[in-house]
């Protein structure tokens, strides 16, 4: 019998141009405008070989998309997973164009990747890799042109090996990248920022509902950088987490995990698996547990039309880029769920990415306190702006940010001498 496979995850691009044309609609943007802001600036697609630590060769695809530069130098991650590919780097380098616009940072959009399992590599090879990448892309990329940063599969180390290779061609330029090792000039905060602003989004939405973190109970799907010191926020705010999963597998707790021992256990053994203080549960139920607040911090598409229909959260914080489906955002809606989109959600990391890269530019490091203040201000800020924008246009929260989004992204183009 013959079986057709049934895709219930929407393919992240045309999830994104989705998401796109609704808030043009809603802006009344015109065609010709909205077709140049949805075209990407400039799309890089090149062949790495990487030699094996045992000497064979390795052929892996790198990308770099860069998506619009109206506002600023084009800024977004590199990622290293076996699912990078074309359109999904395309749909994540144009959600940075707008999560720039609506975080009001001076920046477009990019965003690249390598097709390839980072845990497969030994160090060396990610490091011979990177620098074979970094050879391919250095003369597209640059302090004020594209400023790439770490996202899944990447680190600090990444960075660094990035920032040593481009400056073989260049001279010494540390704010080529950002999210660098602190003693390259990286920023203090910036590994904790893209969780940190979760929490600061967090505590803006629920304080516009008259809530607080404090009681409140959170699922979180994924426990890298982000989903983890997600964690440890909201745990140190009073909130408490009752399940996590991780691709080691899922735990629960509804009396609340302890967050510090979960950390320490996932330190040693890779992995939230094993954890002797929750039970375990199946990965594959993490999203549809009982909670008051749902967190995914992992890949996107996860939450589609399979299984929106069994979410119980009455809140979506979207740590993750694109986690929800055009469909799922209809069936929650229609549920009552609140959505606090991507765009919005997660733009803590760039944030201080930004201010990295200003404090690179002046030569001036700043404390941890006011890292983490202003990034309090900018969150604030955008929540504010994001409310005014579902007001303007009686929509929801990721129409209000996109509408933000496109509307300045727009207005750069316009006065920058386009002519409808
Ligand atoms: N990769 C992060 C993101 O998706 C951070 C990007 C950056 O700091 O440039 O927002």
């Amino acid at each position: 019998m013959v079986r057709l496979f049934c895709q219930t995850k929407m393919n992240a691009l045309a999830a994104t141009n989705r998401n796109f044309k609704l808030a043009s609609r809603l802006l009344g943007l015109d065609s010709k405008l909205e077709k140049s802001l949805l075209i990407p600036f400039r799309e890089i697609k090149v062949e790495c070989t990487l030699p094996k630590d045992d000497g064979t060769l390795v052929s892996y695809v790198g990308f770099r998309i860069q998506h619009d530069n109206a506002r600023g130098p084009m800024k977004g991650g590199i990622r290293y997973h076996p699912e990078v590919d074309p359109d999904e780097v395309n749909a994540l380098a144009q959600l940075m164009t707008w999560k720039t616009a609506v975080a009001n940072i001076p920046y477009g959009g990019a965003k690249g990747g390598i097709g390839c399992n980072p845990g497969e590599l030994s160090i060396s090879e990610l490091e011979r890799l990177t620098r074979v990448f970094t050879q391919k892309i250095h003369d597209l990329i640059g302090i004020h042109t594209d400023v790439p940063a770490p996202d899944m599969g990447t680190d600090p180390q990444t960075m660094a090996w990035i920032l040593d290779e481009y400056s073989k061609f260049h001279g010494y330029s540390p704010a080529v990248v950002t999210g660098k090792p602190i003693d390259l000039g990286g920023s203090l905060g910036r590994d904790a920022a893209t969780g940190r602003g979760v929490l600061f989004a967090t505590e803006a939405l629920l304080n516009d509902q008259g809530k607080s973190i404090a009681g409140q109970r959170f699922v979180i799907q994924g426990f890298g950088n982000v989903g983890s010191w997600a964690a440890q926020l909201i745990h140190e705010a009073g909130g408490k987490v009752v399940a996590v999963s991780d691709v080691s597998g899922a735990i629960k707790d509804k009396n609340g995990i302890d967050i510090p021992s979960l950390i320490k256990h996932v330190k040693e053994h890779k992995g939230v698996k094993g954890f002797s203080g929750a039970n375990a549960i199946e990965g594959s139920s993490i999203l549809v547990e009982d909670c008051d607040i749902l967190i995914p911090a992992a890949l996107g598409g996860v939450i589609n039309r399979e299984n929106a229909k069994d979410i119980k959260a009455k809140y979506i914080i979207e740590a993750a880029n694109h986690p929800t489906d055009p469909e799922a955002d209809e069936i929650l809606s229609k549920k009552g769920v609140i959505i606090l989109p991507d765009i919005f959600a997660n733009s803590g990391g760039v944030t201080v990415s930004y201010f990295e890269w200003v404090q690179n530019i002046q030569g001036f490091m700043w404390d941890e306190e006011k890292v983490n203040a202003e990034l309090k201000k900018y969150i604030q800020q955008g929540f504010k702006d994001v409310k005014e924008m579902c007001k303007t246009h009686n929509c929801d929260l990721r129409m209000g940010a996109f509408t933000l989004g496109l509307n300045r992204v727009a207005r750069a183009t316009v006065l920058r001498g386009w002519e409808a």
